[in-house]
């Protein structure tokens, strides 16, 4: 019937959002605006940006065109109605926390979650907000949780570094049921491989940081509102922020306490090396993917492996489930070496894949989970998280596979054991 273009793609659409808007001198690139304050010729105008009646910029903490227009392209690839950027993912799990919590207020966590979320979530704990960590990869155990002072459920689309996938399409059922704020952390899939949205997610967190900034050049996070929830349901928000509609409620609040009250903003710098990077990231996404497919299917048929934690592989307890919700299953894979074999040696005959605690890298890193990352929570913590100390987790990047391949094979080969 109509004769409108189609919808751009995935990636066409991270490619042109720029010049949709007017850039100077038709640049292809949103330019870097470093300018910490803005000036009005008419001092009237400057009172209506404050006052949210005319669109403008007035002071860098409240956010920057370049950081905007990255805003813009996340609001794209999670196909929500609006994000906020902040400095790195904690700046934004941490602004959602507090500018949406009131104490007595109870939160349902995941248990398997990145280990610094834990150790906020640990630190709103101490402040009076009610924390209760579960099994989220049974939604039963998420609805045996829930009390009525429950305000959010939070979880991750695949955990850190064991792998477990959480019941997103369940639970999310369970949030729309009770009225409750959903919020997915979709780091670890990216908005190439799944969209928080197709579950009924409310909140959409993604450290930027990770693949879709995807150089580890830059740190950088997000807070994407779907349009999904229903924030007149919602009762810690402020009367002043009830000026707007109702689906914009959750992030003038988010904008306001959580970006220009505590202060975690993106700068242009930063926003521009991430706008970069989201260009590619379907193209790395899908490579990254297929390495660590085919990583994990090689070291499950060394005899020197014990065990390896990939939802690709068949033997994986959500494999099912991950092939329904995902594209892919991810760049992320964790394997314990067998009895004997020390992780510290095998790790430093590596020659290609690099000693280091990121992910979501070009490159391949890998790291001794216990003795870093998950260190400070105690061997009780990894134990309900099930972290072993010989664990090792490898961030495949997008090297050619057979380099990949061939490093991890060699450095199995020469274990003195053999
Ligand atoms: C890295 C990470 C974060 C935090 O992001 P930073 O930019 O390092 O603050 C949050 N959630 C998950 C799942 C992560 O992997």
């Amino acid at each position: 019937m109509s004769n409108q273009a189609p919808p751009p793609g995935f990636t066409t659409a991270i490619l042109h959002a720029d010049p949709d808007a007017d850039i100077e001198h038709g640049a292809l690139h949103k330019p870097l605006h470093v300018s910490v304050a803005y000036g009005y010729r008419d001092a009237r105008d400057l009172a209506a940006v404050f006052q949210g009646c005319m669109p403008g910029y007035a002071y860098g903490r409240q956010g920057n065109p370049t950081a905007a227009a990255l805003e813009v392209k996340v609001t794209g690839m999670e196909e929500g109605i609006a994000t906020v950027c902040f400095a790195t993912g904690m700046a934004a799990i941490g602004a959602v926390m507090l500018s949406l919590l009131k104490e007595g207020d109870h939160i349902v966590a995941s248990r398997y979650l990145f280990g610094n979320t834990v150790s906020l979530f640990n630190t709103l704990a101490a402040q009076g907000i009610d924390v209760s960590f579960v099994d989220a990869t049974d939604a039963a155990n998420v609805e045996g949780a829930l009390k009525s002072s429950t305000r959010m459920v939070f979880v991750e689309t695949i955990a850190n570094p064991r792998v477990q996938v959480a019941d997103l399409g369940r639970i999310g059922e369970l949030c729309r049921a009770r009225g409750i704020l959903y919020i997915v952390d979709n780091t670890m899939t990216s908005p190439w491989l799944f969209r928080p949205r197709a579950v009924g997610a409310g909140l959409v967190i993604n450290a930027l940081t990770k693949y879709i900034g995807g150089h580890g050049n830059a740190l950088g996070g997000s807070v994407t509102d779907t349009g999904l929830f229903d924030w007149t349901r919602y009762e810690n928000i402020a009367a002043n922020y009830k000026n707007a509609k109702p689906e914009l409620w959750g992030i003038t609040q988010l904008r306001k306490k959580g970006l220009r009250d505590w202060g975690g903003t993106l700068s242009a710098e930063q926003a521009h090396h991430i706008a970069v990077g989201a260009e590619t990231l379907a193209l790395r996404m899908d490579r990254t993917c297929a390495n660590a497919l085919a990583l994990a299917q090689f070291l499950a048929g060394e005899p020197q492996v014990r065990t390896v934690h990939y939802p690709g592989l068949a033997d994986h307890p959500q494999h099912a489930l991950s092939q329904s919700l995902f594209r892919a299953f991810g760049g992320l894979l964790s394997f314990e070496l067998r009895d004997g074999m020390d992780l510290f040696d095998f790790l430093n005959r590596l020659r290609i894949v690099i000693s280091s605690s990121n992910l979501g890298d070009n490159r391949t890193l890998a790291i001794p989970v216990a003795h870093t990352i998950f260190w400070e929570m105690g061997p009780d913590r990894r134990a309900e998280m099930g972290i072993a100390d010989s664990l090792i987790r490898v961030s495949v990047g997008i090297e050619d596979c057979a380099d990949l391949i061939g490093d991890f094979a060699q450095a199995l080969a020469e274990s003195p054991s053999n």
